[in-house]
């Protein structure tokens, strides 16, 4: 099944439902930062998790998704915005990639273990005026109860959220997750029989791997709930890199340490913490820097 999001409300509008199939996506990244399987499942998450959220962006808002914390995997940072209002864009990293610990008791992976204790950080920014930031402590650093628990610090809302990343020893199999919200008016009732299929459902990724379709996922949830599906967006590996902004940060080094880096190195190599992907610049090139900081002053 291709990467897909799509968005739904169920029991006549009192609950949003967001689905998502982010397989691909996680192996892109997987394989760009060369995750071992912990870190892989532990970034696979928040991305999953940033990417459903995703589907609430308008127009060229971002959000970026932030952990940091005191386990081995230190933090990450998973950020998306819309390419298009088809096509939702996702990134992240690791900041330690080759983080793998054993699985926990229950034969899955310890992400809680591999992130420790710490803060979730969420900063929407819009197209105007000042980004939206919300912290939360982390709860259980398996990232779907944190970012729950975001959800309803900083909304009020109460939500359910699974977030899966299924790996065997050749890879990644599946990874995707689901995040259901209570919107104003939602009954009590219709809150538990949600809280109920969360327990009782199969877990995403079994079922992803098993098949089913971004739709099948959204209706184990709902159960007997009227499903009524209203957006759908591809999911596209995208990093905003590009040679012009590895520029504009070699620039706001200073004349003193571009003239550093130019007595010191014949090259200059910058790589993108997002996508890996590395800007080389000659000699030449740090000393046109230099010239066009001159040029300025
Ligand atoms: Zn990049």
């Amino acid at each position: 099944m291709p990467d897909r999001i799509v968005t739904a409300t169920a029991a006549d509008g009192s609950f949003s439902i967001v689905a998502g199939i982010t397989t691909d996506l996680v192996r892109e990244t997987q394989r760009r930062h060369q995750l071992a399987p912990t870190a892989s499942a532990a970034t696979g998450r928040l991305l999953t998790g940033a990417t459903l959220l995703g589907a609430s962006l308008k127009g060229r808002e971002k959000l970026t998704l932030q952990v940091a914390s005191d386990g081995p995997l230190r933090g990450m940072v998973a950020d998306v915005q819309l390419n298009s209002p088809q096509e939702i864009g996702a990134r992240g990293y690791a900041r330690r990639p080759e983080v793998d610990v054993p699985l926990n008791d229950r034969g899955k992976f310890d992400v809680g273990g591999a992130v420790g204790n710490g803060y979730l950080q969420v900063t929407r920014s819009f197209e105007v005026g000042q980004p939206y930031v919300g912290i939360v402590e982390l709860q259980s650093g398996e990232i779907g109860e944190d970012i729950a628990a975001y959800l309803m610090s900083s909304e009020q809302i109460p939500s359910v959220v699974a977030l899966g990343v299924l790996a065997d020893p050749r890879g990644i199999k599946a990874a995707g997750g689901i995040i259901a919200q209570a919107l104003p008016g939602a009954d009590e009732r219709t809150i538990g029989v949600i809280e109920r299929r969360a327990l009782e459902m199969e877990s995403p990724t079994a079922q992803i791997d098993g098949g089913a379709s971004v739709e099948d996922l959204a209706r184990s949830l709902a159960g007997d709930l009227d499903l009524r599906f209203t957006r759908d967006y591809r999911v596209a590996f995208t990093c905003t890199c590009s040679r012009e902004r590895v520029e504009r940060v070699l620039l706001g080094l200073g004349e003193e340490e571009l003239r550093k880096i130019a007595s010191e190195q014949h090259q200059t190599e910058a790589v993108c913490e997002f996508c890996r992907t590395a800007y080389v610049l000659s000699r030449d090139e740090v000393l046109g820097l230099i010239e066009q900081l001159a040029a300025r002053s």
